[in-house]
């Protein structure tokens, strides 16, 4: 049985999707939760009262983590709210698709600053803290295409392909004071992020799916469960992937 009782988690973009799933599954085995969002208030409530159902304590925060100062000034809050974080779970991102040739400098920018320097900024803020404590667990939701490439998203597989060596990096750096820094990288997921995306080439992409369908949620907060906890505690650098065989 995998417990977190006592253990404090952060889970960027935990208002829906994803991290939502992510959030619940921590909480659900027994750690306490904040959540980091950026614009969807209603969202962010839902999941707050669904983790309170479970008993655990859990607040959010309102923190573009694309923003150095303002990721700082959050962590610090964090930190002073629950007394230690423990997990940091950097799932926020988005997506600007178009080919290259037509890609907007500001499309390229606002990805690379969401989902790359977004996920450097928080480990930069809790790295002290992580270090201090020796002890810490950190999850980056990266994504298949970050390791494969993908036509039309230029912006968000070099994003994706540069949360990986952010992920090995820290991991080298970090090693020796008994935190881990790991990577998921989700295939094609049932969130909002691909409802924009028409039924035939959800139909179509899901064929092409060894599995024959798309994940859930559910699916990266399992793995996020077990990277978050001690049961991962020799597993660091590691990328892997949650796609159903697509990227095998
Ligand atoms: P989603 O439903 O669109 O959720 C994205 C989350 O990120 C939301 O909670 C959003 O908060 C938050 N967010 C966006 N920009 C932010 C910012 N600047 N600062 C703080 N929070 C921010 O997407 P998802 O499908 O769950 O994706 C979650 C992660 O999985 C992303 O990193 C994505 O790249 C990755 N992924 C997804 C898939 C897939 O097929 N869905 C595949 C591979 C990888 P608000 O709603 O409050 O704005």
């Amino acid at each position: 049985m995998i417990s977190l009782e006592g253990k404090t988690a952060v889970v960027t973009g935990g208002s829906q999707g994803i991290g939502r799933a992510i959030a619940c599954k921590l909480a659900e085995n027994g750690a306490d939760i904040a959540i980091v969002y950026v614009g969807n208030q209603d969202r962010a409530a839902e999941t707050v009262s669904m983790i309170e159902a479970m008993g655990r304590k859990v607040k959010t925060y309102y923190c573009d983590v694309s923003n150095f100062e303002e990721s700082k000034e959050n962590v610090a809050k964090i930190i002073e709210d629950f007394g230690k974080i423990d997990i940091l779970v950097n799932n926020a991102g988005i997506t600007r698709d178009g080919l290259a040739l037509s890609m907007k400098e500001s499309d390229f920018d606002a990805v690379i600053a969401v989902n790359l320097k977004g996920t450097f900024n928080m480990i930069h803020h809790f790295y002290q803290h992580f270090m201090k404590k020796r002890y810490g667990k950190i999850v980056n939701i990266a994504s298949v295409v970050g390791m494969t490439g993908n036509a039309g998203q230029a912006n968000y597989s070099a994003s994706k392909a540069g949360v990986i060596g952010l992920t090995k990096t820290i991991a080298k750096e970090l090693a020796s004071r008994h935190v881990t820094c790991n990577a998921i990288a989700p295939g094609f997921i049932n969130t909002d992020m691909t409802a924009v995306l028409s039924d035939k080439v959800k139909e179509g992409m899901a064929a092409a799916i060894p599995m024959k369908r798309m994940g859930e949620p559910e699916d990266i907060a399992n793995l996020a469960l077990f990277l978050a906890s001690d049961l991962s505690s020799y597993i660091t650098g590691e990328v892997i992937r949650v796609d159903g065989g697509m990227c095998m």
